[in-house]
């Protein structure tokens, strides 16, 4: 089976499933956390609209089923299948832009990054965005990949416009004004509407952003969590199991203030801090978590070296060079989206947790918030939300302590992030979500025979 070879931009001319490997790599398809591995019928991996529909109509043609893949950064297996797996990066870049309006549309497969860096020419930017910009912007909506803010919408939430190659042949571009019950299904959409071909953003003007970060006591923290979220534009914490401090960061935004108050980073400054992100902050965490996991008596010591790797810093910067860090070293992860409300009862007994079993993570636990959202699926339908991730490094046991956490995090309203580990299906999922049945409606009516379902979107949604 080989990768198509029509030119970008132009029709496929041959049958899309004679096509050759995408860039997964000859026949084999990896998730960037290392935990899924696939081996497809084949990979294709279409370069525009026209390949996409002619991919769907080969699929349904052969009886074969597709599932569409940005990234491979979801911890669980929303991509994998024996079928057609199609790669969609390379559908990418600016499709338009409107200045004025401050709205850009790009092709599904854009990355985060090449938003960002499409945005910063012209003088815009992502109101809000994840820590990382590896995620293709189709992938990142289909799990409601979010930051942190109450004040802020996540990626989904920034969404105006989504056009999607649907399984029965058409192209359908929905908006608030037309399909608006579609744009809600595919604000969230784990791949099952259609193929994403491309989306359009309500951007804002460029801003820069001014990081505190310092360590504070943790019991301190938890106690007024509610009240610290909604006092900064972006907060969140990061806290490494056994210690009884934590890491935090508040984002402020200093867009109303001119330059000279707001200088960006010098070119050196910014290089000495991502060095810091990448080789402190981050990797020589992990680091010391993968030594203690493997040593657990030489944790106190450790914990000490972690926590002059992370000092307190100040410093301002655009946007989302502030928002995002580098993730040199891979690990999984399982994160909940709990009620605002119940974040800090539900930290708390995780805290208990961990000084109960004495579970280690090579990586902090990372705690986030965000605004109520509209998306039918979206983990914050509806509600203000605290969000509560646990990362390891993959080679480290993690079942146990994540199995252990979810229920914590069930307890408390949790939902599961679709992306991450977990274990949930339709029969617990379907209460969490008032518009659950809204967005099987949708679903049946653009993919009536099942064409984009693999087994983990069938246990998902319960079909
Ligand atoms: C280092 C790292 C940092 C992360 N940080 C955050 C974070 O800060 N916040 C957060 O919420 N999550 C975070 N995540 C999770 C990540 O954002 C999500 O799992 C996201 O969905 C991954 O996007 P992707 O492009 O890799 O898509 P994939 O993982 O490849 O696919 C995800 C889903 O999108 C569908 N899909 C992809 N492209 C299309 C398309 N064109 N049309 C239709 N369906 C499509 C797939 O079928 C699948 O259902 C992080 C993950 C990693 C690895």
């Amino acid at each position: 089976m080989n990768e198509q070879s029509a030119t970008p931009g132009e029709p496929a001319e041959s049958s899309s499933m004679t096509a050759k490997a995408g860039k997964a790599g000859k026949d084999t398809w990896r998730s960037w956390g290392g935990n899924l591995t696939v081996k497809p019928a084949v990979i294709v991996r279409p370069e525009n609209t026209d390949q996409v529909e002619q991919v769907l109509r080969d699929a349904a043609a052969q009886g074969l089923r597709v599932r569409p893949a940005g990234s491979g950064q979801s911890f669980s297996p929303l991509v994998p299948t024996s079928d057609v797996l199609l790669d969609a990066t390379a559908l990418s870049g600016l499709s338009s832009i409107d200045t004025e309006k401050q709205q850009v549309t790009v092709f599904g497969g854009t990355t985060i990054q090449q938003i960002c860096q499409i945005l910063e020419d012209h003088g815009l930017a992502l109101a809000n965005m994840p820590d990382f910009t590896g995620q293709t912007i189709a992938g990142a909506i289909a799990t409601g990949t979010h930051g942190t803010g109450l004040g802020q919408p996540s990626l989904s939430e920034q969404i105006t416009e989504i056009t999607l190659a649907t399984p029965s042949g058409e192209l359908i571009t929905c908006s608030e004004s037309s399909h608006p019950e579609m744009l809600r299904a595919a604000r969230v959409h784990l791949g099952v509407l259609g193929v994403i071909v491309s989306v359009t953003i309500q951007c804002v003007s460029a801003f820069r952003l001014h990081c505190a970060e310092f360590r504070e006591p943790l019991d301190r923290l938890v106690d007024s969590l509610a009240e610290r979220m909604s006092g900064a534009d972006h907060f969140e914490f990061f806290w490494m199991p056994g210690r009884s401090t934590v890491h935090t960061r508040i984002l402020s935004r200093l867009h109303r203030l001119p330059d000279t108050y707001t200088r960006p980073a010098s070119p050196l400054s910014r290089a000495l801090r991502r060095a810091d992100d990448a080789v402190l902050r981050t990797s020589l965490t992990s680091g010391l978590g993968r030594l203690a996991s493997m040593a657990p008596k030489t944790v106190p010591g450790l914990n000490t070296l972690e926590s002059m790797s992370k000092s307190s810093r100040r410093y301002t910067d655009v946007s989302y060079r502030v928002f995002t860090a580098p993730r040199a070293v891979r690990f999984v992860s399982t994160e909940y989206a709990l009620p605002l409300e119940n974040t800090a009862a539900a930290f708390s007994e995780l805290k208990d947790l961990v000084d109960r079993e004495g579970y280690t993570l090579s990586f902090p636990v990372l705690v986030r918030c965000s605004p109520p959202e509209q998306g039918y699926l979206s983990p914050s339908a509806g509600r203000y939300t605290g969000w509560i991730s646990l990362r390891q490094y993959g080679k480290r046991p993690y079942e146990e302590f994540f199995r252990a956490a979810e229920h914590i995090f069930l307890n408390h309203g949790g939902r599961p992030h679709w992306g991450v580990i977990h274990t949930q299906t339709a029969e617990t999922l379907k209460p969490m979500y008032s518009n659950w049945d809204d967005f099987l409606a949708v679903r049946s009516e653009l993919d009536p025979h099942g064409l984009l379902l693999n087994d983990h979107t069938r246990l998902l949604l319960g079909l």
